[in-house]
């Protein structure tokens, strides 16, 4: 049995001069408004293996109220996410991340981000695919007031267990 999941979220840029994606520092002209690190494509990605794993989201986990996650770094949470999957007896097979922001720019900090991603999912980096999208100066993303990510994954149940 295979199962879909799908992610989204944004965050609000502010002062500051690096944000986190894909469990990277990259150096930018602003920073990130967030509770936690902020990595937007770390987020979807969580809500995507939560989705396809039927467990609800982010929020329902580590909620913002719960000091535990202040500062939290994402690539724990996600490892967490698909701790809680394969509790469920499901593991990763794929992920396709889209970034979609004017800044930073990630082009040469994609393989590393990949590489993340594909260690804290337990696949393949050849499985981890990264696009990014600018929002061609189009409404708050495209002002560089935020970013956002989408993320679908796929869940495929273990054989044998
Ligand atoms: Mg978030």
């Amino acid at each position: 049995m295979i199962r879909i999941g799908q992610g989204f979220d944004m965050h609000r840029l502010g002062p500051g001069d690096s944000v986190v994606l894909g469990g990277l520092s990259i150096p930018c002209e602003k920073g990130i408004v967030a509770h936690s690190d902020g990595d937007v494509l770390l987020h979807a990605l969580c809500d995507a293996v939560l989705g396809a794993a039927g467990l609800g989201d982010m929020g329902e986990h580590f909620p913002d109220s719960d000091a535990r996650w202040k500062n939290a770094d994402s690539r724990m949470l996600l490892r967490r996410c698909v701790e809680l999957a394969a509790a469920r007896n499901l593991r990763p097979l794929n992920a396709d991340l889209t970034l979609i922001a004017e800044i930073p720019r990630v082009a040469e900090h994609s393989g590393q981000m990949r590489a993340n991603v594909a260690a804290d999912l337990a696949i393949d980096e050849t499985a981890v695919n990264l696009k990014a999208t600018s929002a061609e100066g189009l409404g708050p993303l495209g002002q560089k007031e935020g970013i956002a990510a989408l993320a679908a994954v796929l869940l495929q149940e273990r054989e044998g267990d």
